[in-house]
C-alpha cells in the first residue's frame, strides 16, 4: 500500500510506500514480516517508512493470546498457522534486537514516527514538516493501493540486507 503525504506550508509532498519487506531471522523461509509507520527521517529528510519495533509485554500478551485460540484451531485443521509461527519468530528477534527504530530506506536511526497503524491518526495532521520555510504541517493526503514492488530483505537490526529474496530460506 502507499500514503501520500503533503505539507500544509509549503510544496512539499511525497507517496511512501509500504512494499513487502521482511527479517531475515534464519529460521523462516519467508522471513518475518517487518511492521512499519509512516515517519520522518532526518537523513533522508523525506516522509518515509520507519520501522514499528513492538514492546516486549505487547508481543508476550499477544503471543499468549494466540496460543489460546490456536489450542481449538489446530483441533480441526492441520495446517500451520503462520500468524502463531510469526508471534514467536517476532518475540525472538524483539527480545534480541537492540538499535531503536530506523529509516526502512536509508538505515538511519535519526527519525520520527509520524503516525501508528495500531492506533487511529489524529484527523489527518501527523506533525510539523521539520525546518519547513512556510512552518506547515504535514498532513496525510490519502492512501492507496499498489503492484507489488518486490521483497526487501533486512537484517535483524533493520539494515538492509544486499541479497536476493530467493536466497532467503
Ligand atoms: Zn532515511
Ligand atoms: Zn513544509
Amino acid at each position: 500500500m502507499m500514503q501520500s503525504t503533503r505539507c500544509s506550508g509549503c510544496d512539499y509532498k511525497r507517496d511512501v510506500y509500504f512494499s513487502d519487506r521482511v527479517y531475515d531471522v534464519g529460521n523462516l523461509k519467508f522471513g518475518l514480516p517487518v511492521l512499519a509507520n509512516l515517519g520522518w527521517c532526518f537523513t533522508c529528510r523525506q516522509c518515509v517508512a520507519v520501522e514499528y519495533i513492538p514492546d516486549l509485554t505487547q508481543l508476550i500478551e499477544e503471543l499468549a493470546d494466540l496460543r489460546r485460540n490456536t489450542e481449538c484451531w489446530q483441533e480441526e485443521n492441520d495446517l500451520p498457522n503462520f500468524r502463531l509461527v510469526w508471534a514467536e519468530s517476532r518475540l525472538q528477534w524483539r527480545l534480541r534486537r537492540k538499535s531503536p527504530a530506523r529509516c526502512l530506506e536509508c538505515g538511519s536511526t535519526d527519525i520520527r514516527e509520524l503516525s501508528n497503524f495500531h492506533k487511529s491518526l489524529d484527523g489527518k495532521t501527523l506533525g510539523e514538516h521539520p525546518n519547513c520555510l512556510g512552518g506547515g504541517k504535514l498532513l496525510l493526503d490519502g492512501t492507496g493501493f499498489v503492484n507489488y514492488l518486490g521483497m526487501t530483505v533486512y537484517v535483524a537490526e533493520g539494515l538492509q540486507k544486499n541479497v536476493d529474496a530467493t536466497e532467503l530460506g
